[in-house]
């Protein structure tokens, strides 16, 4: 059986080889930071008297959105080291900043009208003065710095609207990536505007690719970077909307986080609330995917949250303008995989790099990006690309400041697996005071879809549907919104005609038995409605209808999907979300 989750060779056709020294794959933080750093490095070099030029390289960048910027999706409050690493002029750049933190609140909610506010901030949990950010506009921003940017002997090119579809590989090691093709109808026959991928050739090649990326899986299978962690990678999943309020309500630099209700007890996760500029409120709720709820659900998460009356008057009066949605990969130091190997690098949230207990992982990425830099220019001088000349790039991140921080929070996330209780709250103490360490760390930890329990064994009666133990919120269309009223806001746009890019890889026979006994946790825990169970004439429930157009690439279904039937891959170059203020 062909493997549904690359693309058909298609023998007849003739793939265009495209030749790069150096090629990115995703337009993150992470790896437009490395190729800023790196272009930095080259001209320093090339400056450099007696030294053998770095001259003729061609650098490409490959983007699945349709622009750099669409897809990016972060909180965010950014810890603004690395920026200023990378560039210590930026805020005369027209940097984007949102404002910066003059204001913190930490709270407890303890049910649908009560809470307590913590009278000290952990330290982790201190923003005082750091930037509120659009990753979305930043990365566009990031995006137009290169774009200006020349570099004598350097040729750049950014190509947004291409999806690197599967890696290329030759005598076990990475030489590029192939790109989707385009025009091809949903049984996988070529339309008339068919346009077939390129192989594109690159001596190294950098995954960028975000949380659960598409080709990291791949590698993942073919050189088991995870073997040497301790823990599998774990993610949470997050999802959150921008509200234009009134002049007045929110001040400026207001950050606001909570724990608590409404996950139920055990549950691990909480809010945020940004105020950005133009009177713009971003209101979040995360969940752990580690839960053995198969109900799970963080849009209805945020919305039962915002009835809260500590989050409610915020909101009166104002509109929603845009919603989104995404897995944030949380392993840190313990879910880490093998950052290099012959031909290759992993950067940013494909390599787990994200402080669970700050939740913040931009500043991260961004250090990757430097420290890959500086792997990649000594890697171009000496002609040497192999994995122990790429491995120093894995050295240097690791014994860095944003190594050492991962290192530090490394058993926050295991350690409030089960929400913040009263032994979570000891072990959390400990590790403060003692650089991380925790007893018996580093314990063992499941898949985030191993996870998931039968209703049955979760809520003590099989054959449970979400609706039996979630009753409908009344949604309002004002305050409480429907995830297909949100999903439009997000601005998804994907070509109809092409096959779904959501692959069922064991048959719907296995997503009919997930519903009978785990209720099939897809059809609540997507943020854009993308699955529903759809019965047979006879009323049986017998398959699963998938509304590709509507998915916001967020890949909590590759992630959580607790029979591993469901695989993400990227659909046509181009489409997705279209984030402008996320
Ligand atoms: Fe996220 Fe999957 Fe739903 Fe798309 S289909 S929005 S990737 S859960």
């Amino acid at each position: 059986m062909r493997d549904v989750t690359t693309q058909p060779a298609r023998p007849e056709v003739v793939r265009e080889d495209l030749d790069f020294d150096v090629l990115f794959v995703g337009a993150g933080p992470a790896n437009l930071t490395a190729l800023w750093r790196l272009l930095d490095l080259i001209e320093a070099h090339n400056a450099r008297p007696g030294v053998k030029k770095l001259e003729g390289l061609t650098i490409g960048l490959i983007e699945k959105a349709d622009e750099i910027g669409d897809h990016a999706f972060s909180g965010a409050v950014l810890d603004p080291k690395a920026l200023e690493e990378l560039c210590p002029a930026y805020r005369d750049l027209g940097f984007p900043s949102e404002g910066q933190v003059a204001s913190e609140q930490v709270w407890l909610l303890t049910s649908e009208r009560s809470g307590f506010r913590f009278p000290v901030l952990p330290p982790f949990l201190h923003n005082k003065g750091m930037p509120i950010v659009s990753l979305s506009r930043m990365v566009r921003w990031m995006a137009g710095q290169l774009e200006a940017r020349e570099v004598p002997g350097v040729d750049v090119m950014l190509l947004p609207g291409f999806a690197g579809i599967q890696v290329l590989w030759e005598d076990g090691r990475v030489v590029g990536v192939q790109t989707a093709d385009k025009g091809v109808n949903p049984d996988g026959t070529p339309r008339s505007n068919f346009e077939p991928g390129n192989n594109l050739r690159a001596k190294v090649t950098v995954f960028g690719e975000g949380p659960r990326g598409h080709l990291a899986r791949e590698l993942e299978a073919v050189l088991g970077l995870q073997a040497s962690a301790p823990h599998p990678q774990a993610y949470e999943m997050g999802v959150k909307e921008i509200w234009e309020i009134p002049e007045g309500r929110v001040p400026e630099g207001f950050v606001f986080h909570s724990t608590g209700w409404p996950l139920a007890s055990g549950e691990a996760g909480g809010s945020f609330i940004y105020r950005m500029s133009g009177n713009r409120l971003v209101v979040g709720y995360v969940v752990s995917l580690d839960t053995a709820d198969p109900f799970i659900d963080a849009h209805r998460a945020l919305q039962q949250f915002k009835t809260h009356p500590q989050v409610a008057p915020m909101l009166e009066g104002g509109k929603l303008v845009q919603y989104g949605g995404k897995a944030l990969a949380i392993g840190g130091w313990h879910g880490m995989p093998r950052l290099a190997f012959a031909g290759g690098m992993l950067v940013g949230d494909s390599a787990q790099m994200v402080n669970a207990a700050r939740l913040k992982g931009i500043h991260l990425g961004m250090k990757g990006g430097l420290c890959a830099a500086e792997t990649l220019l000594e890697a171009l001088a000496a002609e040497d690309f192999s994995e122990a000349s790429l491995q120093r790039y894995s050295e240097a991140f690791l014994a860095s400041w944003a190594g050492q921080e991962l290192k530090r929070a490394r058993n926050f996330h295991h350690t409030l697996a089960h929400g913040l209780t009263p032994l979570a709250g000891l072990k959390l103490g400990i590790s403060l005071l003692a650089g991380g360490w925790v007893p018996g760390e580093p314990g063992h930890a499941r898949e985030d879809a191993a996870c998931t329990e039968t209703t049955e064994r979760f809520h003590g009666k099989a054959g449970l549907k979400p609706g039996d133990v979630n009753p409908g919120l009344k949604f309002d269309g004002q305050r409480l919104i429907t995830k297909l009223d949100d999903v439009y806001l997000a601005g998804v746009m994907h070509d109809e005609h092409q096959p779904s890019h959501l692959k069922i890889v064991k048959g719907d026979e296995v997503c009919v038995a997930c519903y009978a006994t785990k209720g099939a946790p897809c059809t609540v825990f997507c943020p854009a409605q993308v699955y529903e169970m759809h019965p047979d004439d006879q009323g049986k429930v017998a398959r699963v209808e998938i509304a590709f157009s509507n998915c916001v690439h967020c890949k909590t279904c590759d992630i959580k999907c607790p029979e591993g039937n469901v695989v993400w891959t990227p659909p046509e170059g181009g489409g997705g979300p279209k984030y402008t203020l996320c």
